[in-house]
């Protein structure tokens, strides 16, 4: 392991940048609720544009409400290396998700602008807009922004309180009516490296402060929606129940065997939400609903899982006498990050004694949005028993330095070749 005091980032710096934004929308102690576009929101990114201009970047906050800092490089002309990640946060998060990829990304290129070097490309540090969709109800705003990928009516999505995306983005200083002089026309990105806390438990599991991350697993979202007969708790016999909530009882038992049955796949599977009809003590079950969240990396693995899944389902709804509907809310594809990237981190943690594992991530992030117009590369930092979106989040300053190290020397040989 490389000892603390050979890092070439300024890990003092790091951490008192990570403290001064934790106070800005700071709750529960340890907490930040810094939902997007809002006040505290500004604030932040007010904070990190004075700490790159600090840095000697040009900094700018585009119609989005992206904060960008640029580095210039020896070619300005040629694609641009991004880093970065974002600073907004869940209503009631932690204080290091998103932070230190973006404090993490400025401590890469503050560290070259002071040691006098020229990266052959320009980079450019950012904080995306809006990553993690809870305002809105939909996220990765600031990142497809720039690439072009909004959908149909997102502007006038509203917030709990009746404000549509529009109104807060001309309140945070944006002006709606410009985006596309802030989109990034199509091959100008070479690539983009983000660090993020790992939001998971299995660094902590090996012991290692961190990880270098093989791909973004694509969510499989299912409703299921199962149908019986209501009938009174108290006279119906047990043979002619049609009981559908003993059906969807069964079905998540199923979905958890099937997620299951390879302890060493990184498959999950989860119910997370479901809603029953008439929902009274003595009354059976006539309908429920229910939500299905199925991740892999290997997406031919998930659609094996998802036809035996849905083969069980067929099965239990026709033991209870049930009926089934299924709809598909979101099915997207794993996105893998590039080997060339994964080659350089392995060999640069390998140089420093690091010896990061790779894994996968579950959660998706802003490089997830990245990885359909570029190459991407993604480093995980240890967190304390896997806990995020959650005050109680926590990673040490000095798995947070590791990391801000790997994604230094990372990006030196990406801007060096
Ligand atoms: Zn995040």
């Amino acid at each position: 392991m490389i000892i603390q005091e050979a890092l070439t980032i300024n890990k003092n710096r790091l951490e008192q940048r990570i403290t001064i934004l934790s106070q800005i929308g700071k709750i529960a102690g340890t907490g930040v609720c810094r939902l997007t576009l809002s006040d505290e929101d500004r604030q932040a990114v007010e904070t990190v544009k004075s700490w790159m201009e600090e840095a000697g970047l040009t900094a700018k906050i585009d119609d989005f409400g992206n904060l960008i800092g640029r580095l210039e490089g020896e070619n300005p002309k040629a694609p641009i290396l991004m880093i970065g990640s974002h600073v907004d946060s869940q209503p009631y998060g932690g204080r290091f998700d998103g932070v230190i990829g973006v404090l993490g990304a400025l401590e890469v290129v503050q560290t070259m602008k002071e040691k006098n070097i020229v990266p052959s490309m320009p980079i450019e540090v950012v904080a995306f807009s809006d990553e993690e969709g809870c305002r809105f109800n939909k996220g990765l705003f600031g990142v497809r922004g720039i690439l072009g990928k909004l959908e149909e009516g997102e502007l006038d999505r509203t917030d709990k309180n009746g404000i549509t995306r529009r109104e807060a983005l001309v309140q945070f200083g944006c002006d709606p009516t410009q985006l596309k002089e802030s989109q990034y026309p199509v091959d100008s990105i070479h690539a983009f490296l983000e660090m993020h806390i790992e939001q998971g438990p299995i660094l902590e599991d090996k012991g290692l402060p961190v990880g270098i991350v093989t791909g973004i697993s694509g969510p499989l979202w299912l409703t299921v929606e199962l149908e019986g007969f209501a009938g009174h708790a108290g006279s119906v016999p047990m043979p002619m129940r049609k009981d559908a909530l003993v059906g969807a009882a069964k079905v998540i038992v199923a979905l958890n065997e099937l997620a299951s049955q390879d302890a060493s796949a990184p498959t999950v599977g989860t119910v997370g939400s479901m809603t029953i009809f008439p929902d009274s003590r003595n009354i059976i079950p006539e309908k429920v609903r229910f939500t299905i969240d199925l991740r892999d990396i290997d997406i031919e693995r998930r659609h094996r899982i998802e036809k035996q899944l849905r083969n069980r389902i067929s099965e239990i709804t026709e033991e209870h006498q049930l009926t089934c509907k299924i709809s598909e809310d979101t099915n997207s594809e794993p996105r893998y990050c590039s080997d060339r990237i994964m080659k350089i981190m392995k060999d640069e943690s390998d140089q420093i004694g690091l010896h990061a594992i790779e894994l996968m991530s579950g959660p998706f992030h802003d490089a997830l949005a990245m990885s359909y117009v570029c190459d991407y590369g993604m480093i995980f930092v240890r967190c304390k028993d896997g806990i995020s979106h959650n005050p109680k989040e926590f990673s040490t300053i000095e798995d947070i330095s590791l990391g801000t190290e790997l994604l230094y020397r990372t990006a030196l040989k990406m801007v060096k070749d």
